[in-house]
């Protein structure tokens, strides 16, 4: 008798942390999935926002301007004279350009964390170059969409836990609305709500001998519902 009840318990949580852990995966491949859905609708860019002035190692300053949009942040930093001045540092995760390249550009893409970005170079003479290594490219007609594959943990994260508590309610909610429509189907067919056991027979308000729920089943017209199963 324990030990069942041990066992009963043991394989409860068995699923239930294989439930979290697919609700996880669920969460995560979702963040993944909303980053690069934002890139394939692309949404626009507002106008470039302020300037900032930005410092960094080496106590160099950047400047950097930043231009936002839904699930997207683009980032341009240049690198400028050392001033005796301290400004605010610059994010961790945003590349600073070194002596040879002009213009850093970088992309944070996420919704509603940023939780991937891909960055790239401005050269003086030579455009737009992207670092190859956080991103990939595919060609659709004229347009040329860019994916960003370098992944950014703290909002990976965030993303992740919120989309996964998103998945959870949803789940809950199917399943509601499933045993809610299945206790309607059973109680219709002369059956006990909360298990399916068969009350026809026992009289209404009877008490069912399988579960104990007290039920009020429908009068079923005879031979109808057995017909019917
Ligand atoms: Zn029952």
């Amino acid at each position: 008798m324990l030990l069942s009840q041990m066992e009963r318990g043991r394989s409860r949580l068995l699923r239930r942390s294989a439930a979290v852990l697919i609700l996880l995966a669920l969460g995560a491949v979702v963040s993944l999935g909303t980053t690069w859905a934002l890139v394939l609708l692309d949404p626009t860019k507002q106008p470039e926002g302020s300037v900032l002035a930005l410092s960094g190692p080496g106590g160099k300053t950047y400047l950097a301007s930043l231009a936002h949009a839904f699930g997207r942040d683009l980032w341009t930093v240049t690198c400028a004279e050392r001033t005796p001045y301290t400004f605010p540092q610059a994010p961790g995760w945003l590349p600073l350009p070194g002596e040879r390249e002009y213009f850093s550009i970088s992309e944070g893409w996420g919704w509603p964390a940023r939780c991937m970005m891909q960055h790239g170079y401005l050269w003086q003479n030579n455009g737009w170059m992207a670092d190859a290594a956080d991103s990939f490219t595919w060609q659709r007609g004229l347009k040329t969409y860019q994916f960003p594959t370098r992944i950014l943990w703290w909002g990976m994260l965030l993303n992740t836990l919120i989309w996964s508590a998103a998945a959870f309610v949803v789940w809950r909610l199917v399943r509601a609305a499933r045993r809610r429509l299945r206790a309607r189907a059973w109680r219709r067919r002369g059956l006990c709500r909360g298990c399916g056991y068969d009350l026809r027979g026992l009289g209404p308000g009877g008490v069912c001998p399988e579960c104990g729920r007290i039920s009020a089943p429908k009068p079923v017209a005879p031979g109808g519902a057995l017909a019917a199963s």
